[in-house]
């Protein structure tokens, strides 16, 4: 009987591993489509100042739903774009979305937000980011300073290449903000670095802030740091008004969370932004 169990696992964890397989098949064949189509789309979280709960900015986040196997995280659709040859076809994309709604912030008389967009260190060693950007922004008539981008240290960034581009992206008046602090490869070393002129603290140390002292003790050293650089800090995370005001106490004044808002289409942010502040306050 013993045997017998045995036989009926392997053959079920033989079709799970199949459907992981044909699922990945399936992404692969369409995502190529999608980009080319336009079915991938960006939707923007709103960033608020934790004082007010007045909307500053909005992230800019991938968002892809398979017809067959339902929303597909972004990381997973960035690898895959990797994988099939259409990276920089995704990355112009997702520029062309954050030019979009800049104007139509400035349309609306906001052109005081900053839009940001996700860039990957990979993006930067291929070295062709800094001409997208800075040719986009001029050929659309959009300021510099309306945009930022971040960058998530996933993998240690190196080369001439990446430090060209980043010291033109900065020197245009861009902002360029380290994403989830705390984790993978950013480190302390990374702050002294002159072009970052905004650090994303990670959802992993402010979410349950509240309940955990030891989270409070780090979060306050990058609020300390922060200030001593000129280094401006924004929480990643917020779902709880206890962590909401514990992080108004530590002296964060930028954040972004589900207890604001998550991210909504452009329509939709627009329309948020007509409202005084989003979430509590
Ligand atoms: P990220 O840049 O750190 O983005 C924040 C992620 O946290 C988003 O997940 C967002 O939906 C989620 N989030 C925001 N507020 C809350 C909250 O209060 N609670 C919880 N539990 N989650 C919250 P998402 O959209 O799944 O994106 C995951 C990651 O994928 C991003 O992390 C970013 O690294 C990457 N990504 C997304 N869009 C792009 C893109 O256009 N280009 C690149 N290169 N990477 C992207
Ligand atoms: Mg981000
Ligand atoms: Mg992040
Ligand atoms: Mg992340």
């Amino acid at each position: 009987a013993a045997k017998h169990h045995g036989r009926n696992e392997f053959r079920q964890f033989d079709d799970e591993l199949e459907d992981v397989i044909q699922r990945r098949q399936h992404i692969e064949r369409d995502l190529r489509c999608a980009i080319d189509t336009g079915k991938i789309e960006l939707w923007f979280q709103p960033v608020v100042r934790l004082d007010t709960s007045e909307i500053i900015g909005f992230e800019a986040l991938l968002r892809w739903f398979h017809s067959s196997h339902g929303p597909i995280a972004p990381p997973e659709i960035i690898e895959i774009a990797r994988e099939i040859g259409m990276m920089d076809a995704l990355t112009d994309t997702v520029f062309r979305s954050c030019c979009d709604l800049m104007a139509r912030l400035t349309e609306a008389g906001h052109g005081n937000c900053r839009v940001a967009m996700n860039v990957s260190p990979r993006e930067l060693e291929n070295g062709r980011l800094d001409d997208l950007i800075l040719d986009g922004l001029e050929r659309r008539g959009l300021p510099a300073s309306m945009f930022e981008i971040e960058i998530t240290e996933e993998a240690p960034v190196d080369g001439d290449r990446v430090d060209e581009q980043l010291a033109r992206i900065a020197h245009a008046g861009i902002s360029i903000a380290l994403d989830d602090f705390g984790t993978g490869f950013s480190t302390l070393a990374s702050l002294k670095d002159r072009r970052i002129n905004k650090v994303k603290i990670d959802q992993g140390f402010v979410r349950g802030l509240a309940q955990s002292p030891d989270d409070q003790l780090l979060v306050k050293a990058v609020m300390d740091i922060g200030k001593g650089l000129g280094i401006e800090i924004t929480a990643e995370g917020v779902e709880a008004e206890a962590d909401r005001h514990l992080l108004q106490e530590l002296g964060c004044r930028a954040a972004q969370g589900y207890l604001f808002s998550k991210a909504v289409p452009m329509d939709k942010a627009l329309e948020l932004l007509m409202k005084e502040h989003v979430g509590p306050r």
